[in-house]
């Protein structure tokens, strides 16, 4: 017979009377003095089963061994609950099973936490990591992982529908420069030799285009070896995509287009397209960070010509040294306490200004605050002005070089954000930020390195400075941002291998080192190469916001701990000397 003919979460009051057979786990039970209540759960749901002792002695006989996570077979009959009775919480609510016939199928030994609270747990998630099998019976985590194969059903949808084409790249493969470090994978059949993990599977995608696919994509696996920050995970996955043949702006239309059916496959209205854009310079300069949230207004206010002349110090030192005096004006600032205030400005130091000036704006649009006696009437009008301020608002500057003052006041907006919580303007704030610097100074060697890798291809306008001034060159890179997240970062590639060349070079690697590590894929390139550009889209971060889950942890079916372990299986493991010397490695 088979064990289960229904799911025990689809039973209505349409099924009353209807003879059912139902499997699954044992998520509450209560002995009511005679007659037992048992919640039974699978994936679909949880329905309420009655055994009766003078209906069916045997099944009560075993109800009363019945523990929580108990797995049974049972089969019974559908009856309506009395009104007093239903529990409009549940979809089964309804209805109850009057069971006749009850099989253990297992038994469990007690959970180490609650499986069955309507809050999320709340034990330590080591444990729920260890427990993973056990975490993920939970409701809100099976939420999680029902929304993110929605998304990815969505996703294949899509670009299937728009003639991409789905190839694998391998695992096992060299390691390639993304700014990450490599896991390595030692080769046993050629001895100290190594593979690494992809960091992604940037150079494989772009052989695929001058294999003529056309249109790729990938769900990706990524593995960077960093040092796990909050949210970072050594694994993580990228909807992978790279196109021939298409103008930035065609790209975004399909990336445009592919955001709107993710967001519509899990239930969510997509914003309005074509997003909005930025340049990198410009979301510097007005939210001081390549990935403003722009559900909230705060924009940050330039204000070196107000102050150019001030006769307050700090202000005029910056202008005068080349730097800039910018603001934030944040509405009903005025309430925060002086605690707070001194912890802005301790965050100000971290961010590397010098202290946090600010004044508070009242009634009549006069100023208070420690520095209002050294700003001239003309300055507080004019200030109170670009701002827009109104009484109770505060105001903080940032007086130093540009990019820390676009540092400061982007680190003070989201903190003054974080404790004024303004209402949002939109649910989903998506966008486009785009042309970043090709290069940045990197701050272990002082030498140049990319910015965000380096294969992106320079806008045509800055193309002429990659040798007189490398600094200056923006890429045609497109980062998307959503809710002050970045989603991804993509650009049109170098098809042409003398600039690709040329890059590596301002890069400070030698001819030998680039025809050492990159050889074959310049080679590739000189076999016709098709102009191409794409995109690697974080899919976790993704499913993360659209689950409202606070980690990408809860929509990863198995992450690894911020040491990179997993404490289920224990990886990282132990191997045998057996192992290592097959691998012909010692341990240091
Ligand atoms: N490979 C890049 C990354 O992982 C994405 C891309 O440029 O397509 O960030």
């Amino acid at each position: 017979m088979t064990l289960r003919e229904t799911l025990p979460g689809e039973l209505r009051s349409a099924d009353v009377g209807r003879e059912v057979r139902l499997a699954g786990w044992v998520a509450r039970r209560r002995d009511h003095g005679g007659l037992i209540f048992i919640d039974l759960r699978d994936r679909s749901g949880i329905v309420q089963l009655t055994v009766d002792p003078s209906h069916a002695p045997e099944a009560h006989a075993l109800a009363e061994q019945v523990r929580s996570e108990y797995v049974l077979a049972v089969g019974g009959v559908v009856l309506a609950r009395s009104p007093e009775t239903v529990n409009p919480n549940l979809p089964t609510g309804e209805v109850e099973v009057r069971i006749a016939t009850l099989e253990i199928l297992n038994r469990a030994t007690t959970p180490p936490f609650e499986i069955e609270s309507a809050e999320q747990v709340d034990v330590d998630e080591t444990l729920r990591l260890r427990y993973r099998y056990l975490d993920l019976r939970r409701a809100p985590m099976l939420a999680n992982l029902e929304l993110r194969n929605a998304a990815v059903q969505a996703a294949r949808a899509y670009l299937n529908a728009n003639r991409f084409i789905e190839v694998e790249t391998p695992y096992l493969t060299r390691s390639s420069p993304e700014g990450a470090r490599d896991f390595l994978v030692p080769s046993r059949l050629q001895p100290h030799r190594f593979y690494a993990l992809p960091q992604s599977p940037q150079m494989f995608k772009q052989i695929l285009m001058l294999a003529g696919m056309d249109r790729y994509y990938q769900f990706a696996r990524c593995f960077r070896d960093e040092d796990l920050r909050a949210d970072r995970q050594p694994e993580h996955t990228q909807i992978d995509i790279e196109t021939a043949f298409l103008t930035v702006p065609e790209i975004r239309g399909l990336l445009e287009g592919l955001m709107s059916a993710i967001f519509e496959g899990v239930g969510e209205t997509p914003p309005a397209t074509p997003l909005p854009r930025l340049s990198y310079d410009e979301a510097m300069r007005r939210y001081g960070t390549d990935k403003p949230d722009l559900r909230y207004g705060l924009e940050i206010v330039e204000l070196s010509d107000t102050f150019a002349a001030s006769g307050f110090k700090v202000f005029r030192a910056a202008v005068d040294g080349g730097g800039v005096v910018r603001a934030v004006r944040a509405p009903g600032g005025g309430s925060l306490s002086r605690a707070q205030i001194d912890r802005l400005t301790e965050l100000a130091r971290e961010h590397g200004a010098k202290g946090m000036a600010y004044v508070y704006v009242e009634e009549g649009r006069a100023l208070r605050g420690p520095i209002v006696k050294f700003l001239a009437e003309a300055e507080q009008t004019a200030l109170v002005e670009k701002v827009g301020g109104g009484p109770g608002d505060l105001v903080v500057f940032a007086a130093d070089d540009a990019p820390v003052a676009a540092e400061v006041l982007g680190a003070l907006r989201l903190a003054l954000i974080d404790l004024l919580t303004p209402a949002p303007s939109c649910r989903w704030a998506l966008l486009w930020v785009e042309e970043f610097p090709l290069f940045e100074i990197d701050a272990e060697s002082g030498g140049l390195t990319y910015g965000h890798n380096p294969f992106s291809l320079p806008t045509e306008a800055t193309m002429p400075l990659l040798e007189s001034d490398p600094l200056a060159v923006r890429g045609a890179q497109y980062d998307l941002v959503l809710n002050g997240v970045e989603l991804g970062s993509g650009s049109l590639r170098n098809h042409d291998a003398a600039v690709q060349r040329a890059i590596l070079r301002a890069l400070g690697m030698s001819d030998a080192r680039i025809d050492e590590a990159f050889g074959w894929f310049l080679e590739a390139l000189q076999y016709g190469a098709p102009p191409h550009g794409g995109i690697g889209l974080g899919f976790d971060r993704i499913v993360m916001l659209l689950a409202g889950a606070d980690s990408i942890r809860d929509v990863i079916a198995f992450p690894k701990t911020s040491s990179g372990g997993d404490p289920m299986t224990g990886a990282p493991g132990a191997v045998t000397a057996e192992q290592l010397r097959e691998l012909r490695l010692r341990l240091g």
